[in-house]
């Protein structure tokens, strides 16, 4: 115990203040487990926050990774590298169902946050280049979009935006599945739409397949585009490569980071069609953008789905864990789809589920005060699945004790 402490200890004296105490030290990984530095095992699933979605310490990633620093590890903007290209031309045959359409490109960014700046830079240049009151921007009530300055102006809850008021104006908030209030907000100086599939931060709330065709429908007729955020719902975590795949839609712009670099940081903002030709030369740049290493990463990340079979493996598996779930006595409702999922519970008690679940040797989170969000590794089997549904009962009873 006395280790941990000193780690907790030189982690508060170090370290900024912004994530509240980290509730475990970590030391090691493999698969879906991780080990703290006391040597106890927890079943991750909360996979890094949806990033890791071939588990920990991936042979091949690991591989990658390190042949690749011994190769070539980075070169600035100025120059390109195979992995940045090999990664963008994959991007683009994965990103829509039949590959992405004529003229498509890739900008390679370093997180989500980033991912989606440079698709609000898409989205205002865009409007301004039709006219100059083109500027509304509209994002839906709980979306997360990230905290630089531009994309906290698309996030929603209020205790993340306050403090840094005022942000990007033009900004306007519509209730999630109302194409009435969507109907009624669209006018020809909305000059983009941001959305996601499923809004992992809020809870894993899922947005409508009817909602992300009406925004199809109606950026497309008042010049506007549409921005898929698949930061969190992306690169298989609901069992196809994008959450918005089964929609049917395809969108102007698809923001993607957490999963694709398996652990790495790297992000992309994806303009498809027309969109890909918004920002030129000198409109929009990053030092570490495409960086080889991280690069050579989320090619082995992505070749490993593949090769794996693990979109067809989630699918499979996800749908008999949530029915499970569903049926665990104390659990309201169960949300989402492939390995995103919810979990109310009938009381206030995900906190201690939490608590009591790392004591049980799971890592789990809570995205509020009854509900949970698990996003394991992709590689998750339906038998570590099933040890967590056998769990929860007495997780649960816990949780109410402590009450
Ligand atoms: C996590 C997340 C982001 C922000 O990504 P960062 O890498 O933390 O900047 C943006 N959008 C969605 C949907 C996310 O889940």
């Amino acid at each position: 115990m006395k280790h941990t402490t000193t780690w907790n200890e030189r982690y508060a004296a170090s370290l900024m203040n912004t994530f509240g105490a980290p509730a475990l030290v970590l030391a090691e990984g493999e698969g879906a487990r991780v080990r703290d530095t006391e040597g106890r095992e927890y079943l991750d699933l909360l996979g890094g926050i949806a990033v890791n979605v071939i588990g920990h310490a991936h042979p091949l990633v690991a591989q990658a990774i390190a042949g690749q620093a011994q190769t070539l590890g980075h070169v600035s903007n100025f120059f390109a590298t195979p992995p940045q290209i090999g990664l963008a031309e994959k991007l683009l045959d994965i990103v829509e169902p039949g590959g992405a359409p004529e003229g498509s490109r890739v900008f390679l960014a370093n997180s989500g946050a980033e991912a989606n700046e440079a698709a609000l830079k898409i989205v205002k240049a865009h409007g301004l280049a039709i006219s100059p009151t083109k500027t509304r921007i509209l994002a839906l009530e709980h979306a997360f979009h990230g905290r630089t300055l531009g994309a906290l102006s698309l996030t929603w809850k209020e205790a993340y935006r306050a403090p840094f008021a005022p942000l990007i104006p033009g900004v306007e908030f519509i209730p999630v599945n109302d194409i009435a209030a969507l109907e009624a907000a669209m006018d020809e100086d909305v000059a983009g739409i941001f959305i996601e599939p499923i809004q992992g931060e809020a809870g894993v709330l899922p947005v409508e397949a009817a909602c992300l065709q009406a925004v199809r429908e109606l950026t497309a007729s008042h010049g506007a585009l549409m921005v898929i955020d698949e930061v969190q719902t992306g690169v298989g975590r609901t069992g196809e490569w994008m959450g918005h795949h089964a929609s049917g839609v395809v969108p102007d712009v698809v923001t993607l980071a957490k999963g694709l670099g398996g652990g790495m940081p790297i992000g992309a903002c994806i303009g498809l069609g027309g969109a890909a030709k918004v920002l030129g030369p000198g409109m929009h740049g990053t030092t570490f953008g495409g960086n080889p290493i991280c690069a050579a990463a989320a090619l082995a990340v992505l070749k490993v789905i593949e090769d794996e079979g693990l979109l067809a493996k989630v699918k499979r598996t996800s749908e008999q864990w949530r029915s499970e779930l569903a049926r665990v006595e104390g659990v309201r409702e169960v949300r989402g789809r492939g390995y995103l999922i919810g979990i109310d519970f009938d009381a206030r008690i995900a906190a201690g589920v939490v608590a009591a679940g790392r004591e049980a040797g799971f890592i789990l989170n809570a995205t509020g005060p009854s509900t949970l969000r698990l996003a394991p590794p992709l590689i998750l089997t339906a038998d570590d699945a099933r040890s967590f549904t056998r769990a929860l009962p007495s997780l649960i009873a816990a949780a109410q004790e402590t009450q």
